[in-house]
């Protein structure tokens, strides 16, 4: 099971899947740095993300 509406291209998290899918039951995404508020979409990312 997906997550539905979710596109991921890092293929080397242990959630990824075929598709730039994810397959995680959640994800938490956060600002770079600890603020709670971005500029740009390059802020942000996946916390949820673990390797391989
Ligand atoms: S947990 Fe984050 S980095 Fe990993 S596949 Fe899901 S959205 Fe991508």
């Amino acid at each position: 099971m997906t997550l539905p509406g979710v596109k991921c291209t890092v293929s080397n998290c242990k959630f990824w899947q075929q598709g730039e899918r994810c397959n995680a039951s959640a994800i938490e995404v956060n600002v770079d740095g600890g603020s709670s508020n971005a500029h740009a979409s390059d802020q942000t990312n996946c916390h949820t993300f673990a390797p391989k």
